[in-house]
């Protein structure tokens, strides 16, 4: 791959996979994130919804649309993001990682993470994506290690992207209700997050699981969590840190965006 401009890095909080089909304050702003930075060559993508005991990344041509969850509309399950995948980056990711076991993965593909945001940010579907996998078997600062050896690919056309949620607690998630004000856990984790991340200094975030009880409510399980070390992995001394789309969905989910860059 060609040196280029570098690219962003960029946490998308996901939520609800009806965002997917919505137009909302959120959607919007994702769409215009893809209006506004520069066109990349690929995205390679970790979501909390490839959370397995291994690293692999998606390698086939073609990557299916997965619809991994249930109780959801008809029209949510016909949703098609027909994205091609790319072995070149596949491999790229594979050899970044080295001397890590990465799995080319041929069974996987586009997960609601992924394609839920990606619908609104590039909705032509016209930039080949790739995932990579996050081991459910290590912390946070193992994560953060190996993110870290992906900084190249910024460099080189690929937007790195990360799709969880910051906060995200579905058990006390105010299901149907409209405009309910966020819990004081979930606020003051993400303010402390927000005042971490403009100040470069990540180790908070890295060792979150020793900021107590705002954050263990906050990320009761890594999955959603994890992909945000995957992009603060990607911070280069100096540059800006943005928070393009804010706000938070039942109480317990924010929808927070970090944008690296
Ligand atoms: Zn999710």
């Amino acid at each position: 791959m060609q040196a280029n401009a570098r690219m962003p890095a960029i946490f998308f909080g996901h939520g609800n996979p009806m965002n997917a089909l919505a137009q909302n304050t959120w959607t919007r702003a994702w769409a215009q994130i893809g209006n506004s930075i520069h066109r990349p060559k690929a995205i390679l993508c970790i979501s909390a919804h490839w959370y397995m005991p291994a690293t692999a990344v998606t390698a086939a041509t073609m990557p299916r649309t997965i619809h991994d969850f249930g109780g959801f509309p008809r029209t949510l399950f016909e949703v098609q993001y027909r994205a091609l995948g790319s072995a070149d980056l596949a491999n790229r990711v594979k050899d970044l990682l080295a001397p890590l076991s990465v799995g080319l993965d041929q069974e996987w593909g586009l997960d609601h993470g992924t394609w839920s945001v990606l619908v609104h940010v590039y909705p032509q579907a016209d930039i080949p994506v790739v995932q990579l996998s996050i081991d459910e078997r290590q912390p946070a600062e193992w994560h953060y290690r190996i993110a870290r050896q992906l900084m190249p690919l910024r460099d080189e056309g690929v937007l790195i992207m990360g799709s969880g949620n910051l906060v995200h607690n579905l058990h006390t998630y105010a299901w149907g209700k409209r405009e309910v004000a966020p819990y004081d856990w979930a606020q003051g984790f993400e303010d402390l997050a927000r005042e971490s991340l403009l100040s470069g200094r990540f180790e908070p975030l890295i060792e979150y699981e020793r900021l107590g009880r705002d954050a263990m409510l906050s990320a009761p399980t890594p999955d959603h969590y994890l992909p945000l070390i995957y992009v603060l992995a990607q911070y280069q001394t100096g540059e800006p840190v943005s928070f393009p789309v804010e706000g938070f969905d039942g109480g317990s989910i924010s929808m927070l965006t970090v944008q690296l860059g």
